[in-house]
Formats: C-alpha cells, sequence, structure tokens
C-alpha cells in the first residue's frame, strides 16, 4: 500500500542543459512520469515520487527549505547558492567548469596579473573564494548574463563564466587563462528527511546505483 508520508518530492530543472539527461535518469530507472506537458508538477505511476519542474537556481533553495525532498542540480549553482543540503550522489552528467578568460590579446602570467584588476561574473561567492585563496585583492562586479561582452564594453578586465567547450569565448575575442571549478550534476538531499523518504531515498540510490554500474 502506497503510504503518503513515503513519497519522494523531487525537483527537476524543467528545461535547460540539465533537464534532458535528469528525466533520462529516471527514465532507465524504470521511474515512470510525464513531463513535457507543460505542468508545474506530476506524480510517478509506479514510484513513490512527485516531480517538481523548476528553474535550476531555485532548486538548491526549495531543497534546504523542504518545499522539495531532492532535486537534481549543477555542482556550480549548489555552492554558489550557498544553501545548505546533503550531496547523495555525483551524477557525472552535465559536466562543465568555471573559468576566467580575458582578452586574447592581453599578455597573462599568472593570477596575480588580476591584482586591482576588475572581473565580471555571475558567480561572486565561488569566484571570491577563489581570489581569496590565491591572495589576490580584485573587483568583482556581480551581473546575471551575457558575461562574456563585459571585457569589450570595457566593464571589466575579465570575465568568470562556465565553460564547455570554449567556442563562446573564443566568439567573443577571448581566451580561458585560469579553471577556478568543476561541476557536474549531483543529486542534492534535504537535510531532515524524514525516515519513511529516506527509505524512497535508498530505493531510488539503488537503482541508480545499478544504472551507472551497467553505463560503465
Ligand atoms: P534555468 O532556465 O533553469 O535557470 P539556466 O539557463 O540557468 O537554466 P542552463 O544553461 O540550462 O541553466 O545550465 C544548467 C546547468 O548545466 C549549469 O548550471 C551547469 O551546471 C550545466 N551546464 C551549463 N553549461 C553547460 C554546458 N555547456 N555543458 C554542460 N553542462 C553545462
Ligand atoms: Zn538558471
Amino acid at each position: 500500500m502506497l503510504n503518503k508520508d513515503s513519497i519522494l518530492r523531487i525537483a527537476l530543472q524543467k528545461s535547460g542543459r540539465l533537464s534532458e539527461d535528469s528525466f533520462g535518469l529516471f527514465k532507465e530507472c524504470g521511474i515512470k512520469f510525464e513531463s513535457g506537458t507543460g505542468k508545474l508538477k506530476t506524480s510517478s505511476s509506479n514510484f513513490p515520487a512527485e516531480f517538481l519542474f523548476l528553474r535550476d537556481d531555485d532548486i538548491p533553495g526549495y531543497v534546504e527549505d523542504g518545499v522539495a525532498d531532492i532535486g537534481i542540480v549543477g555542482e556550480n549553482v549548489f555552492v554558489e547558492s550557498n544553501r545548505k543540503a546533503d550531496i547523495s550522489y555525483r551524477l557525472g552528467f552535465s559536466k562543465c567548469r568555471l573559468s576566467i578568460a580575458v582578452p586574447r590579446g592581453v599578455d597573462y602570467n599568472g593570477v596575480d596579473d588580476f591584482q586591482g584588476k576588475s572581473i565580471a561574473t555571475s558567480y561572486p561567492r565561488i569566484l571570491g573564494d577563489f581570489l581569496k585563496k590565491q591572495g589576490v585583492k580584485a573587483e568583482i562586479h556581480e551581473i546575471s548574463g551575457s558575461v562574456e561582452i563585459a571585457p569589450s564594453i570595457g566593464l571589466a578586465d575579465g570575465v568568470c563564466d562556465i565553460v564547455s567547450s570554449g567556442s563562446t569565448l573564443l566568439s567573443n575575442g577571448l581566451k580561458e587563462v585560469e579553471a577556478i571549478f568543476r561541476s557536474e550534476a549531483i543529486l542534492i538531499t534535504n537535510k531532515k528527511l524524514s525516515k519513511e523518504k529516506h527509505e524512497t531515498l535508498n530505493k531510488l540510490l539503488f537503482r541508480v546505483r545499478a544504472v551507472q554500474t551497467a553505463q560503465n
């Protein structure tokens, strides 16, 4: 019999670079649910789970607050959010890195070159931690999008943004000089999960492990 207390609320990115592999993971685990219907919430027909479809930036907060029990999000977004949750599984997809880049013509000799300079980013926390560890005092310009154009419009000396292939940097006349954070999709869990939900989570993780072992 289905016990309501054991139903796990799972937050997934509605549409974006995490979605396809996140949805695919549950499919491979044999957990059925309807997606792509425009609904923001749906239940699985064969597993005690409910799915919420959200913007990725909202997932860490929802999981910390317990609105969702677990979620799949990029480690970059989770760390930058500074929200508290447990990392239950590293999923190995949506791999990317956060890197600092400068205009191609700039002669770059090392991270000390940024002393007294400015860097534009949507990741002020991760960048700030990196610079602090390196002993570099630079100004961080927080901007929410189109970070790559900042140097060409005179807003900053460098940028710090997500890189996967590097083609966006190239087309904006930039070169990657420091990789500061490596990210992949992670499964995060609310810190105060009930015993019943923990049992459901363990069933889910058992299947995830089996799927991943079969793939490797
Ligand atoms: P949302 O509309 O949900 O806010 P978004 O535009 O902020 O989405 P996406 O571009 O879909 O985010 O990226 C989601 C996550 O996928 C990133 O935070 C990162 O972890 C990962 N990612 C970003 N770019 C790439 C890439 N080029 N290749 C692989 N993974 C990436
Ligand atoms: Zn986002």
